[in-house]
């Protein structure tokens, strides 16, 4: 694997967990409900082109990714499926997501009639005489609460009207929660309000979505036309409560990240020699101090200061003692531990070292350890 790398420090993206979740999720949908991955932020740090790929060949038809670049990504890869990007659609956007058959998510007709005016213009004919190609594809999203993306509810009709009226195909419809996890009565305020707002259209077969993980676990939104699941995806819990664990534990998800690595150097060190930049960690004695090549600028945050261990291929925990440096750490190393390979991030939900657990530590969510993971630390895929 470090060999695959061409660095003593490698990712490890473990894609039949990736399925196994995927597997675990498709049970908890309606048969004909479709799964749209969401593989934005380089899919949550997993690696967005090998991840897609291969969610791709496991007959995931639906993709969603943050900005039109990434999106850009994926079609350049060979991705051919539907890719959504989430977010406000805006101008600027357009020759990007035009040029690459992306899906924009509409929240107003400004974008719109932009929208239509470029495709109009890049598909009439050299007499500048409109042919009668169709317009690139649309989602609309409503804000039902979370006020942060898409329209409010009263504008639903007009977006849609224009639509139909200049036969801009509207792929579906879709709402976010804001707290599907554990608000189970806000998200069903949200759902109440999506499901009203929409309801006059159905009639015209519109397709629905509204479900990220917290609301798949809850079964909320899960007979509607596709779900979008991330974190789940991935087998960690959205949040590091031990709710979140047991409930990730519980459904089968399994993690499928980890990360390790291999000493540049390996010291022993006398009594009262300092460690690291600022002098922050003194040997107290003889110590054995490792030099391991990663740092904050691989995404291992230097506000893990004093309360982060790597571990042993079979688990001893060693302290990482000393600052973290842009790329490098230091980890003292027990007596009897004499290891040329350690783990700085455990897929195994129980470990000191998992990504809640160092999530709990930064005091912020799996999300954010995940999506830090910088793409100068190669990704090995098993
Ligand atoms: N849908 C939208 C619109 C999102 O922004 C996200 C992620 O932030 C998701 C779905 C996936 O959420 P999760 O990773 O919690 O499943």
């Amino acid at each position: 694997d470090f060999a695959l790398a061409r660095r003593p420090t490698y990712v490890k993206v473990d894609l039949d967990a990736i399925l196994n979740n995927l597997k675990i999720l498709k049970a908890n949908l309606a048969s004909h409900t479709e799964i749209i991955g969401i593989v934005k932020a380089n899919a949550y740090g997993h690696g967005a082109i090998p991840v897609a790929k291969f969610l791709e060949g496991h007959g995931i038809s639906h993709f969603a990714v943050a900005t039109a670049l990434e999106g850009e990504e994926l079609r350049t890869a060979g991705i051919h499926c539907n890719i959504q990007v989430l977010g406000n659609a805006v101008e600027d956007d357009i020759p990007t997501l035009y040029q690459n058959r992306l899906i924009p998510t509409i929240a107003d007709e400004i974008f719109l009639s932009s929208w239509l005016c470029y495709w109009r213009r890049m598909q009439s004919n050299t007499l500048g005489v409109q042919t009668d190609h169709p317009v690139g594809s649309v989602v609309i999203k409503i804000d039902t609460g979370m006020s942060r993306n898409g329209c409010q509810p009263e504008k639903l009709q007009s977006l849609i009207e224009v639509c139909e009226n200049n036969r801009i195909p509207i792929h579906s419809v879709m709402t976010h929660f804001a707290q599907s996890w554990d608000d189970p009565e806000f998200t069903q305020l949200q759902m109440d309000i999506f499901m009203e707002t929409v309801e006059p259209y159905r009639k015209r077969g519109l397709k629905l979505h509204v479900a990220n993980s917290g609301a798949i676990a809850r079964k909320v939104g899960v007979d509607l036309d596709f779900v979008r699941p991330g974190i789940s995806m991935y087998g960690q819990p959205p949040d590091t409560s031990e709710y979140g664990i047991s409930m990730t534990k519980s459904m089968g998800l399994k993690p499928a990240i980890s990360w390790y690595a291999k000493p540049t150097i390996v010291n022993q060190l006398e009594p009262g020699r300092f460690v690291g930049y600022d002098k922050t960690y003194k040997c107290s004695k003889r110590e054995t101090i490792a030099t391991i090549p990663l740092g904050y600028a691989d995404g291992y945050l230097r506000n893990l200061f004093g309360q982060s261990y790597v571990t042993t291929l079979n688990g001893t925990p060693c302290s990482v003692v000393g600052r973290i440096s842009m790329d490098a750490i230091t980890v003292k190393l027990p007596d009897d531990v004499n290891e040329s390979e350690f783990c700085v991030i455990s897929a195994d939900l129980n470990d000191c070292n998992s990504v809640v657990e160092i999530s709990r530590k930064q005091n912020t969510i799996p999300y954010e350890v995940c999506t830090n993971i910088n793409k100068r630390v190669p990704r090995v895929y098993k």
